[in-house]
């Protein structure tokens, strides 16, 4: 393999745009005079070989001594070649930096880095670069292979003059010059902390470049067909007239917004938002009542069983009434049931599937798939998306998409990877919901949380306990929560104390969750399985324990499990002292507020966007250089010029585009919502 490529560079320009992390700056020497007084940090120096010693104290190592005409500075190396022995011979002129330290007899540089060099060697007028790399690409290597390749290519800006004014930012060329080779006067700060405008140039082309593909994928999705649904038909009248609630105002609006895609002749690509409890699944039942309406099929898929599971009582609670066939699959299911499913899939017979990932399946097919809805969607990957979206008829005839989230996803964060989405959000929680009351309990009054329990219960309450999170041991986990049950049990005579957990058969499961929804168990303990969607509005009242140990999304997730019924609810986060700073900070801000964005938000800046992409990115970072929380303010700017370029008002813009997206993505992997 060639070096290069185990740095995942293979093209002129990833070289090039292989950007320094930092530099050592060989522009000037330290007077050894200078440099023994200083006694620490890195210097360079210059001088003549006076003596090159071999000594035994105790190992066996190579002292040089280097005066320049101020100061003898020694330079110890602990390892070294024979030919370093003869190299480094008396008399001659050599080049040291490194860093300074305390030795035995005063200040001196261990294996600082050298070369022999003549009297009039002339020192480097701009900082040295030093670039990321790996076992076997040595930096010189890399600065050789950099600068070639800079020669070799054409960096004529892609951006018009116009805009680098307006923006305040160099050229293209310009900047890539001064990343590599910063003059000796730069701005390191700014370089190292990549706010230079040199920095800043190369964020903005990255961001403009997303945008671009983004916007355009999005353009080109247009092209594909999909069957357009006529507007509200009988089940859906029927419905409507049965729903025991009133829509939101939030939830109309997003309702109109999906009945107008799904009346198109191209796939709705949408996004709906909406805080936990904000009511996304009586959104999801209009939506494919419309498609039923027109003689389709509707898969809905969630990402773990008891979620599935509770859609689809929910679902076939208000459907099947009106004398639609609501089905459910899932991995779990005897082989007979499932056959017996599989086939009303086939025929056409059953209209609504509600599962988990046993709906992507290959036995699984449907007769006329019109509308794929995605619960909690950054749980799945984009492939697994992609199989479900190819049960269609057909390859050219599409299914509708929605996908659903209730982990808010801050704006900056949504504007660049859902760029290419439509997004609806239910900002509005439906009415009587009483904000959920946080207190945080330090551990120590474990009892007197207990005793709470005790009395809420009395009142026909229902109460989560929620375990810790023990991220090293699963089963050690599992251990806890089995504990805490016998604890409780113990603790709180003539209550039913119940126990799920991840471990559990799935029907164990959904026994347990049918228990606790029908007000058999009064207590359910719970690992983090029950922080998706779980909805029993007359629990009231949770315990999380040792709640520094979850992120805040996941607080907010599972506090979102109670404040669903019009009691007042209370969410008690119990902590271990002495807390740590993040930790603290998370746990105050969830006793702050309810607001699930403001949340997002605290939280995309304490663990950054990993959390919020999920799946759909396995891990790998978006941006080489774009930092989505920094580079707010870059974000926005791409994203308005992507838009001026895509307006189709400038004479110049196809121009523009084609040259900014070959240079920026070029042999590399789009990353988009499929
Ligand atoms: P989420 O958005 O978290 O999926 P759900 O769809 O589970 O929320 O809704 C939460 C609860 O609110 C459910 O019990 C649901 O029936 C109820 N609900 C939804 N919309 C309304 C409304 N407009 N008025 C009253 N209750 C509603
Ligand atoms: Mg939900």
């Amino acid at each position: 393999m060639n070096k290069l490529e185990r740095l995942g560079i293979r093209t002129d320009m990833e070289l090039v745009l292989h950007l320094p992390s930092r530099y050592e700056d060989e522009t000037t020497l330290t007077p050894i005079a200078d440099a023994l007084f200083r006694c620490e940090g890195p210097v360079q120096i210059e001088g003549q070989i006076m003596a090159s010693d071999v000594q035994y104290r105790p190992k066996r190592q190579l002292v040089v001594s280097v005066s320049d005409g101020t100061g003898v500075m020694h330079l110890r190396f602990l390892h070294f070649y024979p030919s370093q022995l003869k190299q480094f011979s008396e008399g001659k002129r050599i080049r040291a930096r490194g860093e300074l330290r305390q030795g035995y007899g005063g200040t001196e540089m261990v294996h600082p880095a050298c070369r022999i060099v003549e009297e009039d060697t002339p020192l480097p007028t701009a900082l040295t670069p030093v670039y990321p790399t790996c076992a076997g690409v040595s930096q010189h290597y890399l600065r050789k292979a950099i600068a070639a390749a800079q020669s070799r290519l054409d960096l004529v800006d892609t951006l018009p003059p116009s805009w680098l004014d307006e923006l305040g930012l160099p050229g293209f060329s310009e900047a890539l010059r001064y990343l590599h080779y910063p003059p000796a006067d730069a701005d390191e700060t700014a370089l190292l902390e990549r706010t230079h405008p040199a920095w800043r140039r190369m964020k903005f082309d990255e961001l403009l470049a997303q945008q671009l593909s983004m916007r355009r994928a999005q353009r080109a999705r247009r092209l594909l067909k999909a069957h357009a649904f006529g507007a509200a038909g009988h089940f859906s009248r029927q419905f409507m007239q049965t729903l025991p609630f009133t829509l939101t105002k939030a939830q109309l609006k997003v309702v109109s917004e999906i009945r107008h895609d799904l009346g198109r002749a191209y796939p709705m690509q949408r996004l709906l938002q909406g805080d936990v409890g904000s009511g996304k699944t009586v959104v999801a039942a209009i939506a494919a009542l419309q498609a039923i309406d027109n003689g389709f099929q509707v898969a809905m898929m969630a990402p773990t069983e008891i979620l599935a599971e509770q859609h689809f009582r929910r679902l076939s609670d208000w459907l099947t009434p009106l004398g639609i066939s609501v089905v459910w699959i899932s991995g779990s299911m005897k082989k007979k049931a499932r056959e017996q499913i599989v086939s009303m899939i086939q025929t056409g017979e059953a209209s609504l599937v509600i599962g988990t990932h046993a709906l992507i399946q290959d036995t699984v097919q449907f007769r006329h798939l019109g509308l794929v809805i995605i619960d909690e969607q950054h749980r799945f990957g984009v492939g697994q998306r992609l199989v479900l979206r190819n049960k269609g008829e057909s390859q050219t005839m599409l299914p509708h998409q929605l996908m659903m989230s209730a982990t808010p996803i801050p704006r900056t964060l949504a504007m660049t990877f859902y760029a290419d989405l439509d997004v609806s959000v239910i900002d509005e929680l439906p009415p009587g919901r009483k904000p959920v009351i946080t207190r945080l309990v330090s551990q120590e009054r474990r009892e007197e949380v207990i005793g709470r329990i005790q009395a809420a219960a009395m009142q026909g309450r229902q109460i989560y306990w929620v375990c810790p999170l023990i991220e090293e041991s699963e089963s050690l986990q599992l251990q806890t929560a089995i504990d805490t049950r016998a604890i409780l049990t113990e603790a709180l005579q003539g209550l039913s104390v119940g126990l799920v957990h991840g471990r559990m058969k799935p029907d164990e499961k959904q026994h347990v969750m049918a228990a606790f929804q029908q007000g058999r168990i009064d207590v359910l303990v719970a690992t983090t399985v029950i922080e998706v969607g779980v909805d029993v509005p007359n629990a009231s009242l949770m315990v999380i324990e040792h709640a520094e140990r979850f992120g805040l999304s996941q607080l907010h997730q599972l506090r979102g499990r109670v404040g669903r019924g019009d009691a007042e609810s209370v969410c008690l986060l119990m902590y271990q002292k002495p807390l740590g700073d993040t930790a603290r900070q998370r746990l105050l801000t969830m006793r702050e507020t309810n607001d699930g964005f403001a949340i997002a938000q605290r939280d995309l800046e304490i663990r950054g966007p990993g959390e919020f992409l999920g799946a759909r990115q396995s891990g790998q970072a978006m941006f080489r250089f774009a930092d989505l929380e920094k580079d707010r303010d870059l974000i926005d700017k791409a994203a308005q010029y992507a838009q001026v370029l895509l307006a189709g008002k400038m004479p110049d813009a196809d121009a523009i585009i084609s040259a900014h997206l070959s240079r920026w993505l070029d042999n590399r992997e789009e990353y988009l919502n499929v």
